[in-house]
């Protein structure tokens, strides 16, 4: 069976220079790779042979890559928009070298919007990116602010969708919730709260009765959604319509989102989220290398699902709605 995995991670010597060390990161790195096996940093570095031997390995025939979480998200657009440029040229010069295994993400400098709608442009139409991904809020600003809107219009006219990927969440939530239990604010919890909370901010926004075709992915199965979207439009699709959206929140969620398996390998989540939104808004990632290869496909290929189900999931998906 082919297996595309799309949200894949890697990153570059100009963010690694720019990135400002956090003694509770740099504890979550070591003790996460010592469980993995292997140094997450080093291999987010690599976008050569050692990555493929990783895929090889454990039967991953495609990596849809992305610059890693926050990227240029945590920088004003004096160094977001070189960082950014910088790693879609790297990761076009990794597609170009290996065209059957890589595809691409694009890294936007989302501090500068129309600076950002010219790098999507020119990663899509120049360098045959498949999407592009945004890591959260711009330094404190979710992107349903109007300001932003360019941006989602230009994914939309292009026909690509855009990955929303986690970052540590807005820094008054941070404050608020997680002071004092920083490891619960990433990826045990934060990360899901943050990302699905921003996801629907676009929905009540009107972002999709603006530009209705527009597909969000969002990774971890959804960051709960699936689990908490019948009681979430229960309690508020009256306001959803008192606010002028066209159709009711849930049916958002159905039209516009897709989710990925990445780092949630949890069947009783997966079951739920195959029942909440069915098998053609599940695709397969990983979340290399924050997550090991062969748990993403031990987790795959254990599933007890059909194999029609597992098929979609695993490529059928990716190559409809991103073209690998
Ligand atoms: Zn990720």
């Amino acid at each position: 069976m082919r297996v595309v995995a799309i949200e894949e991670h890697f990153l570059t010597p100009l963010y690694r220079e720019h990135v400002t060390a956090n003694e509770y990161r740099n504890y979550y790195l070591a003790s996460r790779g010592e469980e993995l096996g292997h140094d997450i940093i080093a291999e987010n570095m690599d976008l050569g042979a050692k990555r493929l031997a990783h895929m090889d390995a454990h039967g991953v025939d495609v990596q849809v890559l992305s610059f890693g979480s926050p990227g240029p998200q945590a920088f004003g657009a004096e160094v977001a928009i070189a960082m950014a440029r910088d790693a879609n040229d790297r990761l076009h010069a990794t597609m170009k070298a290996h065209p059957a295994r890589f595809a691409g993400f694009a890294a936007l400098p989302t501090a500068d919007p129309p600076a950002a709608v010219e790098e999507l442009e020119r990663c899509v139409t120049k360098l045959g990116f498949k999407g592009a991904m945004i890591h959260g809020h711009q330094r404190g600003e979710f992107l349903d602010g109007k300001k932003y809107w360019p941006i989602w219009e230009r994914a939309e006219k292009l026909g690509v969708p855009v990955y929303l990927h986690p970052a540590l969440p807005h820094p008054d939530a941070v404050k608020a919730y997680f002071d004092g239990y920083e490891e619960l604010a990433r990826a045990p919890w934060g990360f899901a709260v943050d990302t699905s909370c921003h996801f629907l901010r676009l929905v009540f926004a009107g972002l999709f009765d603006a530009y209705p075709r527009l597909k969000i992915i969002l990774g971890h199965l959804g960051e709960g959604l699936p689990f908490a979207m019948h009681r979430m439009n229960e309690h508020s699709w009256a306001a959803a319509k008192r606010r002028g959206l066209k159709k009711q929140p849930i049916e958002y969620l159905r039209d516009n989102l897709v989710v990925t398996t990445s780092g949630n390998w949890f069947e009783p989540a997966l079951v739920c989220t195959l029942l909440a939104l069915g098998a053609d808004a599940i695709l397969f990632a990983i979340d290399w290398p924050y997550e090991a290869n062969k748990t993403g496909m031990e987790f795959l290929r254990s599933l007890s699902i059909s194999d029609a189900d597992k098929a979609k999931i695993a490529h059928r998906n990716a190559e409809r709605l991103l073209g690998v």
